[in-house]
């Protein structure tokens, strides 16, 4: 019997783990895949992401530090570089492994190669079953993304409106030829996907290149990903990954009274950027400290307490992208000739993730200026 079982060893489950296992929780962390293990992502790390992390993250894990963006909008671009951090690339294999470990180094046990299949919640503990073997837990935090179905079973299922797709692919280059094509920033291109966006980020020795928007209207985006390659220059074979992306805030059950979800399996994305690392960690940590109260406080409200951590700790900021990205998408004209034309709404946007300003100062800025410009079109 353990105390506390974690299914899915990304950012989010091995951030529970070693707050669990720091707190002296008899921990168990199962994932379907061995370590390195693949993970589809832009690999865009975030100052909020960074400022999470109870360690320093090394200097050979960052590929780049991003301090520029170049924002595209059918033919026409603006580029801005910032005298601070925006956040860093790094590839999700090497990055998450070394999470692993940082889990591991508080000694809880760790099995992977090994799929979470059932779980079964008593009134005493809950009942896992992963492979052949059936483990107890007093507590289970369901780490395992955003596409497994077991999380269903806690917050319901997500309609089409609920959630993203991608498809992203990694593309070869010399780092020279990357250095002069973005340098250390990162192209974002609006007006390809709704409710999304196009990228091209780059990396050490490669881009990460990818497209992203609501599954609802984003109907074939494998085609959609291979004319916005195409488009840009990219025209070799490459091989293109999809994955979902869930958004929409903290408006589903998260917690039921003995499993947890965290990460993208209780929807903890950006709804503008599709950014999830942050809310990861966080919310795994958040967890893992709601796990640890509730073993001490038998009457502690597991699900009412996990909730209020998270609204704390991040509830605005998801709440109020998915208020950014429904202004951006409902008139993005308008909002591309704002960044074109207004430094100062640029500079606003770029605090955004460098940490220096939220979604809500940004949208009460923006408000008021909105119906003159919305007139000038
Ligand atoms: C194309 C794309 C680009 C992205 N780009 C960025 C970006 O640049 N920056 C950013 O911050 N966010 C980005 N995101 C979002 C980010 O990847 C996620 O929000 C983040 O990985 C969530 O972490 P997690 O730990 O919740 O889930 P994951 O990272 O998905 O980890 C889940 C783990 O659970 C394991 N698992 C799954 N099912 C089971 C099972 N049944 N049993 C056991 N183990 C299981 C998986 O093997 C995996 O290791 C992107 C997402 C996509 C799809």
């Amino acid at each position: 019997m353990f105390d506390l079982i974690i299914a899915g060893a990304g950012p989010a489950g091995s951030s529970a783990a070693r707050e669990a296992g720091k707190m002296g929780l008899d921990v168990l962390l199962i994932d379907k895949d061995r370590f390195p293990r693949y993970k589809p992502c832009g690999g865009g790390l975030s100052e909020r992401a960074i400022s999470y992390l109870d360690f320093p993250l090394p200097e050979s894990i960052c590929e780049r530090k991003i301090t520029g963006a170049r924002i595209r909008f059918g033919d026409r671009a603006i580029d801005r570089h910032k005298d601070y951090r925006l956040n860093v690339t790094l590839t999700r294999s090497i990055f998450d492994n070394f999470l692993l470990r940082k889990a591991q180094e508080t000694g809880v046990h760790v099995i992977t190669g090994q799929k979470v299949l059932d779980f079964r919640e008593y009134s005493e503990n809950v009942e896992v079953s992963a492979g052949n073997k059936i483990y107890r837990s007093k507590h289970l935090i369901l780490a395992a993304g955003s596409q497994n179905k077991l999380k269903d079973r806690v917050m319901g299922r997500d309609g089409k409106d609920r959630y993203g797709v991608c498809v992203v692919t990694e593309i070869p280059a010399e780092n020279e030829a990357i250095e002069t094509r973005l340098g250390n920033a990162l192209e974002i291109h609006f007006g390809v996907a709704r409710m999304g966006y196009g990228w091209i980020f780059p990396h050490e020795g490669y881009y990460s290149v990818g497209i992203g928007g609501v599954a609802k209207d984003l109907t074939n985006p494998r085609r959609s990903m291979i004319e916005f390659l195409r488009k840009n220059g990219f025209t070799g074979s490459y091989k293109l990954r999809g994955h979902m992306i869930p958004f929409g805030g903290i408006t589903r059950p998260i917690a039921s009274s003995r499993v947890l979800l965290s990460g993208d399996s209780a929807g903890f994305v950006d709804s503008f950027t599709g950014e999830g690392i942050a809310y990861a960690i966080k919310s795994g940590q958040n967890a893992a400290q709601t796990v640890a109260d509730k073993l001490e406080d038998g009457d502690l409200d597991l699900a009412g307490s996990y909730q209020q951590r998270c609204k704390r700790d991040f509830g605005d900021d998801l709440k109020y992208s998915l208020i950014m990205a429904k202004i951006m998408h409902s008139w993005p004209e308008m909002f591309f000739r704002m960044l074109a034309t207004r430094d100062d709404f640029l500079d606003k946007f770029l605090e955004v993730p460098a940490m220096k300003g939220t979604y809500k100062s940004l949208i009460r800025w923006l408000m008021p200026r909105m119906p003159g410009y919305l007139l000038s079109i």
